[in-house]
């Protein structure tokens, strides 16, 4: 028997049918009530059709534009009300959100995703980071707080994450015997990591998920999107710059309006290498790949003002992906050349491994915390059909998303940091495979190559100069 979390009113739209919409459309399906004959699907590719014809769902096979999006999505929620679901890419998560909050319609997304063109056609580095792709929805907030509630980037990174840092430093403070109350807004949150003495927090990830056959020479393996994984390997890499940081690579840039929480370096992110630390591996690299949540993690725990802050963490991704798509990195950036051959690896062909993603919360009195969730693609092929570990930790937490937002419609736009993670992950738990707690005595000066001096600092381990690899 499956949790029920309420009726949606008016239509429920899916935009993107690909590796994320396929997964989270069963999900609605057990979870919500809704008038079966107002879900649809808007998918560009025509493969998607026999799927949904078969489950009597509506296709409209179009690819959103920024010419056609209104008309297209204002016929499709005629009474006022509803869910817009948006799972694409190459559809800009800003215009469509604001649609949907001019026409009264709930709105959910994973990431802040641009119209097509922007990753590749940008000239300017700098505009084509997250920090600017989030700060335009930052400022639309501003400019028109409250609302319609639009929830931005809830999927599993940027997502639950944020999640899982609150119910870490939750753990921190049980384990170190204090008695501090669960703050309940942002400065009481923030206030908290300070005094707990965190210093950053890497979204620490290891994908150890594989198939029998090896990556096919010319091929982009993934267990999500390889286009999104492209798209975001190429930005320049970014993270959350902290309070404690002595030093800055030379190629970093900072800004000067906005939140100011972020610096990106003139690099892309996908062959910049940092020294992390995750449960099955212990120390390995990861790609400081940019994501929303370095950026929005840093800002929601800055405690003063956003130019000269009293505390900021340091925060970004270490991303080991599958190792298909390690190889399928090494291969692209190597020829210079994208693959033209994509594949997303099936639940079904892989035969080993599990999604290992969490939060590592480092530079205070126990060291540094991984806080994650552990999902093995056999696990989680008995809980939800049609997606993988990956998947699955992303369209739960778009489940989780979509049930706050039906509990808090009139929320305004929404980042996961700003929405209550107790029964987020309520909700989340049961698709999350063990979710554990570790501690660990790594830091970066640990395991490093001694027979060649490196510059590091040696005076204070959680510096992001010992973090980054050279
Ligand atoms: P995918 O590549 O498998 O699917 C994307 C789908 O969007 C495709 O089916 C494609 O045909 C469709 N599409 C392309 N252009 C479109 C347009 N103009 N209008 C409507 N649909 C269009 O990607 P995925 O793995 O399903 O990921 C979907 C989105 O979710 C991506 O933006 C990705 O970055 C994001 N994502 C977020 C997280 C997270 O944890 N936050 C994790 C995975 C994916």
């Amino acid at each position: 028997q499956h949790a029920n979390y309420g009726r949606i009113d008016g239509h429920i739209v899916i935009i993107g049918l690909g590796s994320i919409g396929k997964g989270t459309l069963p999900l609605i399906q057990r979870h919500f009530d809704y008038d079966a004959d107002k879900l649809s699907v808007i998918e560009p590719n025509p493969a998607a059709a026999e799927f949904l014809a078969e489950q009597g769902i509506t296709h409209h096979q179009i690819a959103l534009t920024p010419e056609n999006y209104r008309d297209v999505l204002t016929g499709m929620f005629p009474e006022g009300k509803g869910f817009c679901v948006n799972l694409s890419v190459d559809t800009s998560s800003l215009d469509i959100l604001k649609l949907c909050r001019e026409l009264g319609v709930l709105y959910i997304d994973t990431v802040v995703e641009p119209w097509a063109g922007f990753y590749f056609e940008t000239t300017e580095n700098a505009d084509r980071t997250n920090y600017a792709l989030r700060q335009k929805v930052r400022d639309e907030k501003a400019a028109n707080p409250g609302g319609t509630t639009a929830v931005s980037c809830c999927g599993a990174n940027p997502g639950m994450v944020s999640w899982f840092v609150k119910e870490a430093m939750m753990t921190l403070v049980a384990d170190l015997g204090r008695d501090d109350a669960m703050p309940t807004d942002r400065t009481g949150w923030a206030k908290l990591m300070q005094s707990l003495g965190i210093k950053g927090v890497h979204i620490a990830e290891r994908d150890t998920q594989a198939r029998a056959k090896p990556k096919p020479r010319g091929t982009f393996v993934n267990t999500w999107s390889v286009e999104g994984f492209i798209s975001e390997g190429f930005q320049p890499a970014e993270l959350g710059w902290g309070t404690h940081e002595k030093w800055m690579p030379e190629t970093a840039h900072s800004y000067d309006t906005g939140c100011q929480a972020g610096i990106w370096f003139e690099r892309p992110g996908a062959i910049t290498r940092v020294h992390t630390w995750c449960p099955t591996p212990g120390p390995q690299f990861g790609f400081l790949v940019t994501h929303n949540e370095a950026i929005s993690i840093s800002d929601y725990y800055t405690v003063g003002d956003a130019a000269n802050p009293e505390f900021r963490p340091t925060c970004h991704y270490a991303y080991h992906p599958s190792d298909d798509a390690v190889l399928s990195l090494h291969e692209m950036f190597g020829s210079g050349q994208q693959q033209t051959v994509h594949e997303i690896l099936e639940p079904d062909e892989i035969v080993t491994g599990i999604d290992e993603l969490g939060v590592l919360l480092f530079g205070h009195e126990k060291n540094a915390l991984w806080f994650g969730s552990r999902l093995s693609n056999e696990e989680a092929k008995g809980l939800a059909p049609y997606q993988n570990a990956t998947g699955l930790q992303v369209t739960s937490a778009v489940l989780a998303g979509m049930v706050w937002a039906l509990e808090n419609p009139e929320a305004g736009i929404v980042e996961t940091d700003e929405m209550d993670h107790v029964r987020c992950l309520e909700v989340q738990r049961p698709y999350l495979g063990p979710v554990e707690a570790h501690y660990t005595d790594w830091t970066p000066l640990q395991d490093r190559w001694e027979l060649f001096p490196e510059d590091i600092d040696e005076s204070d381990p959680w510096q992001f100069r010992n973090v980054l690899a050279t």
